[in-house]
């Protein structure tokens, strides 16, 4: 049986080092360590999070539990710590709040100081950060043996980081194969890479693809099990109720059983498309739906399908995949696709996208699996103008009219080589009053340090700028700098591990010298 204290010790050798293999070795070595039964529990608690959920645990009871006086020497293992918040967060009904109190001082009484720090940081979920999912999942990998990515695979389908543990380790890669994509339970979007051109994307793509219209719109997961219809954006948040002409499409479809991916768009009067900030309105936060739906109607447009009736295809290569979704949803309501070997045939579908008002394409790998989650690179895309998503690393004080504002941005990209951040470039173009007010606030949130007119920030803010070229600079770290760069929007839907780095950002400088 393994002790919390020594769950707790791994958790802070992980806190203390910011080297990412580090991080993997000291969680690997504390997973080794433990006993079959405790494996699930523990990388829940590594992770941040409660096998039972966010329970109602108060803040003042938190706050005075650890006024119990601590234990001397640990003696807490890892299963009592869990039997004892699973009791806790059973207790309901009238009384509870004071049963729970006193259940959580005795738990905590046989807590030393840093365990009972450790539970406290638990219970509020300050424990849990975006980026230690992923170090989690490799830590997995390399305590079973097992390849990184049918862990990342697993973990995108599974309700919890730690069933997927417990199975990695205990019955191996294989069994993996076990966690599938389920009804009504979305997955994280797959991701594209860039392409400078088609003949390009050819040519990664090994020399035939499918071509795509890139519609600008808003990311949707359809999922459908009879008439039950539920929609869900790429951060996986439910808008069902948001755009009901896409439910009643959806819901019209014969299949008993479906999920789809694709993207919602709204048009204007006469058929061209509107620009993504006008379509996003229809997912604002309190909306009239009925009279958005008569001013700004919006579809839904299919580009791949997930599962057809009670198959899960995302392991299936892409043009099983398409002839599913062919079967399963009409032309009207798919994506345009071209496939095809030919750089002139596809050049000339890249400028009927063009001429209908769309962004560009997207160039698909024919044999390629459903990479949910993954920027891999069998999805490219191709725009006509250049844009890349970068990383806010500090911003300067505004003058005049946007004094007392943070305005010039200075916008980098991750180096995968180095881990480091190389900047390339600065702007305050197309920044908005809205947008001034709010990245304000959210850079003031993130400041490291500052000097007399620059705010620098942990660099956790994702935004696309769009930009005429690339310039050889000896003034900036990388070499490169951003010409006639401008903010198109800010990207919270991305997280910085997925932004661009200075490899798309070199590709795009070698195709433009
Ligand atoms: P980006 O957000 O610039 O990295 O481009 C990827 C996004 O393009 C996806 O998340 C979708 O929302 C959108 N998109 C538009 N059309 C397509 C398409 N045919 N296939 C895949 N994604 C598309």
């Amino acid at each position: 049986m393994t002790l919390l204290a020594e769950l707790v010790a791994t958790s802070q050798r992980v806190g203390a080092t910011s080297a990412r293999l580090s991080k993997v070795r000291e969680l690997a070595n504390g997973l080794r360590a433990l006993e079959p039964d405790e494996i699930e529990t523990a990388v829940q608690y590594l992770s941040g999070e409660l096998p039972q959920g966010r329970f109602g645990v108060s803040y003042a009871m938190l706050q005075a539990a650890p006024q119990v006086p601590s234990a001397s020497a640990p003696t807490l293992q890892i299963a009592e710590t869990d039997r004892r918040l699973a009791e806790i967060a059973q207790l309901r009904g009238a009384g509870s709040a004071a049963r729970r109190a006193a259940a959580l001082s005795e738990l905590f009484a046989l807590a030393t100081e840093s365990e009972q720090q450790f539970l406290v940081r638990l219970l509020v979920g300050e424990l849990r950060q975006g980026a230690l999912a992923g170090v989690m999942v490799d830590a997995i990998a390399a305590a079973a043996d097992v390849p990184v990515a049918r862990v990342r695979r697993a973990a995108m389908y599974a309700q919890n980081l730690g069933a997927v543990a417990r199975t990695a380790m205990l019955e191996g890669a294989d069994a993996l194969a076990r966690f599938q994509l389920e009804l009504f339970s979305p997955v994280a979007p797959m991701l594209a890479q860039t392409a400078a051109d088609v003949t390009e994307a050819l040519t990664e793509l090994h020399g035939s693809a499918a071509f795509e219209w890139k519609l600008d719109g808003a990311r949707i997961q359809v999922h459908k099990s009879q008439d039950v219809v539920r929609i869900y954006t790429r951060t996986l948040n439910e808008v069902t109720g948001a755009v009901p002409e896409i439910v009643e499409a959806a819901r019209a479809l014969s299949a008993r059983e479906l999920i789809l991916d694709g993207e919602a768009i709204a048009f204007d009067t006469a058929g061209r498309p509107h620009p993504f900030q006008i379509t996003m309105r229809r997912f604002g936060r309190r909306l009239d739906v009925d009279s958005m739906r008569e001013t700004l109607p919006i579809r839904g447009y299919f580009f791949d399908c997930l599962r057809l009736e009670s198959e899960s295809l995302v392991d299936r290569p892409a043009r099983e995949r398409f002839a599913a979704l062919a079967e399963a949803v009409p032309e009207a309501l798919r994506v345009p696709q071209l496939v095809t070997d030919s750089a002139p045939e596809a050049q000339a579908f890249y400028e009927a996208a063009l001429a209908a008002g769309h962004e560009g394409l997207m160039a698909k790998s024919l044999d390629a699996p459903y990479e949910a989650g993954n920027r891999g690179a069998s999805w490219l895309k191709i725009k006509k103008a250049h844009t890349l998503d970068l990383v806010v690393l500090a911003a300067e004080w505004g003058h005049g009219r946007r004094s007392g504002k943070l305005s010039n941005l200075h916008l980098g990209a991750l180096d995968p080589a180095t881990g480091e951040y190389v900047m390339l470039g600065k702007t305050f173009k197309g920044l908005t009053d809205a947008m001034l007010a709010w990245q304000t606030k959210a850079l003031l949130a993130r400041e490291t340090h500052r000097d007399r007119y620059t705010v620098y920030v942990r660099p956790e803010l994702v935004v696309e700028i769009a930009f005429s070229d690339l310039q050889v600079s000896p003034r900036y770290p990388g070499g490169l700098a951003l010409r006639l760069a401008r903010v198109k929007r800010y990207r919270d839907d991305k997280r910085p591990e997925e932004a661009d780095t200075m490899d798309a950002v070199r590709r795009i400088a070698s195709n433009s010298g």
